[in-house]
């Protein structure tokens, strides 16, 4: 059975004061959670901290970005051994974003420089969500298969299988972020389908079933459902909707 994964990226979104509150509120109704997903919330690096302290708070927390260098004069940013050594005590930062559409398209954030941050997280036991998709333009003239082919392989396929089994991949179309368009339910098990293809033809199909694949663009508690029904979708990369408790809690209810 893969793990089925609703994760919340805050983006650069909510202060601290919100942060607090959030958390306050999501406890209050987490009675009212009917699934058994894993649920991860992706804040601002620096209120992991936050998240982190909050007593009775047992959900996953993750970063969104680090550095592909392990150390050095490389101002402004963060290590996955900062990220890792920051919580050495509670264990409670389990995840990172890579490649996010948002980093690819504004810091140039090439396959290649994705990889190093992958193994940047690896090495220091963290699991990298390796986030993929395409453009509008590139669903348009029909290359969006070869496009994530791509993501995939330069991203990922230099891992070993035990490596592999620690990511999990967010298909994500760049053209569904944030629009409030949201890839049908047959557009999205395609993707889904397709990536888990091309990890079965490389690793084999016990380690390309144990992947979980979560679908990000546009997901809320109206469309969830029927996307988490697909047989390759394991889960949501969720934008928006997470930043309010009762949709966020709606959208982990939707398996
Ligand atoms: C995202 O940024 O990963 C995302 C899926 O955003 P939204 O749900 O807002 O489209």
């Amino acid at each position: 059975m893969r793990k089925k994964i609703v994760a919340g990226n805050w983006k650069m979104n909510l202060l601290d004061e919100e942060v607090i509150n959030f958390i306050v509120d999501f406890n209050s109704k987490k009675n009212s959670i009917e699934s058994e997903a894993e649920i991860i919330i992706l804040p601002a690096s620096i209120y992991l901290d936050t998240m982190i302290s909050m007593p009775d708070w047992d959900i996953k927390i993750g970063a969104q970005n680090c550095s592909q260098f392990n150390n050095g004069a490389y101002t402004g940013e963060i290590s996955a051994a900062m990220l890792r050594d920051f919580d050495y005590d509670s264990e409670n930062l389990h995840y990172c974003l890579v490649g996010h559409s948002e980093r690819r398209a504004y810091f140039n954030e090439t396959n290649f420089i994705c990889a190093d941050k992958v193994n940047r997280l690896l090495e220091n036991k963290l699991k990298p969500i390796y986030c993929c998709g395409e453009e509008l333009k590139d669903r348009e003239s029909e290359n969006h298969f070869s496009l994530v082919q791509a993501q995939i392989e330069e991203g990922l396929f230099h891992l070993s299988e035990d490596e592999l089994k620690q990511v999990v991949i967010a298909y994500e179309p760049v053209w569904a972020i944030g629009t409030g368009v949201t890839a049908s339910s047959e557009q999205a098990q395609e993707m889904h389908l397709f990536i888990r293809t091309l990890l079965d033809k490389r690793y084999g199909d016990e380690v390309a079933n144990s992947i979980s694949i979560l679908y990000g663009g546009s997901c809320k508690p109206d469309n969830a459902r029927e996307l988490f029904n697909q047989t390759d979708i394991d889960g949501g990369l969720i934008g928006g909707a997470s930043l309010k408790v009762d949709s966020f809690i709606q959208i982990i209810n939707s398996f």
